[in-house]
């Protein structure tokens, strides 16, 4: 489960983590304005959707009065960032920047521990920073039997060549950082950028908080917290309303749509997509059933999203029949009418040759049939390339 900043920043002040002054969600334009006067100027009015590089797509704006808040809720309120659309705002007091840093703590499945990660160079994407000065950005292991101590603070900070006149307080920091990630059994804590305000305090300017799904028995609070979309207008929400029916549904930030059936089967479709060059919109998880109803189902889901330009269907027939799936997929075609995006089929296992010779001989331009993964997704990619 992914928080949004103003609730990863809530949980940051829970656990004594200093951050930007405590705003508030905003869902129209006068409630960001009325805010703006309630806090007094400048504000910055942010976009809470589950994806980074908000500032980038025009998400984050300083408002240097309230009429410019007010303008900034209406430019932001309904953008589609990566295909996640804005319906919340934050509003809190824009505070002076005077340097950028970035600092997380996150699970590391190599290391099967945590890991700290720490840079001077904050507020740009620390994967691009690792690239360019990876002498500037710190990774150090933490062992989770060991803990966090002062000691391994300052050398996570030392090695991220953070500086040294406010050690104190980054160590300070870094240590309820840790404390707060693993309370609350999270898999990311990350702060980016983590700041020095003009007047010398260091606080968290950004959150992004992961928490383990499996541990949310644990926190009945956390797991009830609302999601982008508030509860009552979750309708035109494919992710809500995919979780409403109980289908395992991931919006993704590139334009192939793909479903397969089985987890394992969709996470290997994804890496095989990407191998191809492509990156994939979303995925969904089919399940086991193929009647043409779940085949429809699925399928409308996926092409749903408006990113979608061309859907990746994988099936690896084991008990399901990959006959069954193809009259699925051709029945799924006739009721859903006119469907703009072509897909690409691939059907392998228990009567995977039946299944093609049916897709094959049903004649319809919009089907791709494909027999190997790889060349499905290399299909999939040259398409959604002409697209
Ligand atoms: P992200 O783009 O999704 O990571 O959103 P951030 O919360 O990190 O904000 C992006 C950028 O907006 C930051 O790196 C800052 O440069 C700027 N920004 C955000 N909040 C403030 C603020 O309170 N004051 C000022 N001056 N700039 C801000
Ligand atoms: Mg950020």
């Amino acid at each position: 489960m992914d928080l949004m900043e103003f609730q990863g920043k809530d949980l940051f002040r829970a656990h004594g983590i200093p951050t930007t002054p405590q705003g508030q969600i905003a869902t129209t334009p006068e409630q960001a304005e009325a805010l703006a006067t309630e806090y007094g100027v400048p504000v910055m009015v942010k976009a809470q959707v589950l994806t980074g590089g908000r500032g980038k797509a025009g998400g984050v704006k300083y408002c240097p009065d309230a009429a410019a808040a007010k303008a900034a809720a209406e430019a932001i309120l309904g953008l589609d960032i990566k295909g996640h659309v804005v319906h919340k705002v934050l509003v809190e007091k824009a505070s002076d920047i005077g340097e950028e840093y970035y600092l997380s703590i996150l699970h590391d499945r190599v290391s099967k521990g945590y890991k700290a990660i720490c840079s001077v160079e904050g507020g740009v994407e620390i994967e691009e920073v690792n690239r360019t000065q990876p002498d500037k950005v710190a990774k150090v292991d933490i062992n989770p039997v060991d803990g966090m101590s002062e000691e391994l603070a300052n050398q996570i900070l030392d090695q991220g060549a953070m500086p040294t006149d406010t050690r104190d307080q980054q160590v300070a920091l870094l240590m309820k950082l840790y404390d707060g990630f693993v309370a609350s059994d999270a898999t990311l804590f990350e702060i980016n950028p983590l700041i020095k305000t003009e007047d010398g305090r260091i606080i968290a300017l950004d959150s992004k908080v992961s928490l383990d799904d499996n541990a949310l028995f644990r926190h009945e609070d956390l797991a009830a917290l609302e999601g982008p979309v508030p509860d009552d207008q979750q309708g035109d929400d494919l992710e809500a309303r995919a979780k409403d029916k109980g289908l395992q549904y991931v919006k993704l930030d590139g334009d192939i749509g793909i479903m397969g059936n089985g987890a394992g089967l969709v996470m290997s479709t994804l890496d095989v997509v990407s191998q191809a060059g492509g990156e994939a919109a979303n995925f969904l998880d089919a399940g086991g059933g193929a009647s043409a109803e779940s085949m429809a189902e699925g399928i409308a889901f996926v092409l749903g999203d408006p990113a979608v330009k061309v859907m990746l269907i994988n099936i690896f027939g084991g008990i399901t029949r990959c006959d069954d799936v193809a009259n699925g997929v051709l029945g799924a075609m006739e009721m859903l009418g006119d469907v703009e995006q072509k897909l690409v089929v691939r059907l392998d296992g228990n009567s995977a040759e039946e299944g093609r010779r049916i897709l094959e001989g049903a004649n319809n331009p919009k089907i791709v049939p494909a027999s190997q993964m790889i060349e499905a997704a290399e299909k999939a990619v040259a398409l959604a390339k002409e697209a």
